[in-house]
């Protein structure tokens, strides 16, 4: 067995139990039984006030809930909506995981995100726009839970698209700073859209992250 650290520290493996339910409000990483309280997972037991939970000596999982920041893939475009694929991420000791998956429902007014697949033939055109596109990275944040899919909001200058790749030739795309969009790496097709503040920087992706999630 590891050795945990201070002496009065416990710690227990899944499946151990940690009391009654009489006892204890079963908190993280437990779960009841007939009666009783059990840990799910290997780690060191906490209690207060009344409440139990079992802080994991590895990887914890934590649901993506209203509010939290998400990582994404927009796999589909149906016209109004864009559905994202959330990836699961890792933050510390945490792994934060979707159960269901997102969408971006598109802004309906002229000049919104102003990435219409037809800007680059009909400037100004009032076709729908679209604030990303099939195949982008996408941080956003969950607005709210609906029909078990999360809604999800583009608002703020760190969300938006954070990778792309070039829709003419797959090659990745790049952030123009003077034209404000993404211009391809090889073949300079220009696209447009609400790009995050974070585009191709992974590491201040990852510390964003941490930042409003262990706050
Ligand atoms: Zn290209």
């Amino acid at each position: 067995m590891i050795s945990m650290g201070t002496s009065s520290e416990r710690v227990v493996m899944p499946g151990e139990k940690l009391g009654m339910e009489e006892e204890y409000l079963a908190e993280l990483n437990t779960y009841t039984e007939g009666g009783n309280v059990y840990a799910a997972v290997y780690g060191s037991v906490e209690v207060d006030n009344g409440k139990v939970r079992v802080r994991g000596a590895g990887t914890e999982i934590r649901h993506i809930g209203k509010g939290m920041p998400v990582l994404g893939v927009v796999v589909s475009d149906i016209g109004r909506v864009l559905f994202v694929k959330l990836d699961g991420f890792r933050v510390g000791n945490y792994l934060y995981v979707a159960s269901e998956d997102g969408k971006i429902v598109k802004r309906e007014e002229r000049g919104g995100y102003g990435r219409g697949r037809h800007m680059s033939s009909r400037q100004g055109g009032s076709e729908q726009e679209t604030p990303c596109r099939e195949g982008d990275v996408v941080l956003a944040r969950v607005s709210h839970i609906e029909n078990d899919t999360y809604v999800l909001d583009l608002h703020g200058p760190e969300m938006g698209i954070v990778y792309a790749r070039c829709s003419e030739c797959g090659s990745d795309m790049r952030y123009d700073e003077g034209s404000k969009a993404l211009v391809c790496s090889a073949c300079k097709h220009v696209e447009h859209g609400k790009i995050s503040s974070l585009y191709g920087k992974p590491y201040m992706i990852k510390s964003f992250l941490e930042k409003e999630l262990t706050h």
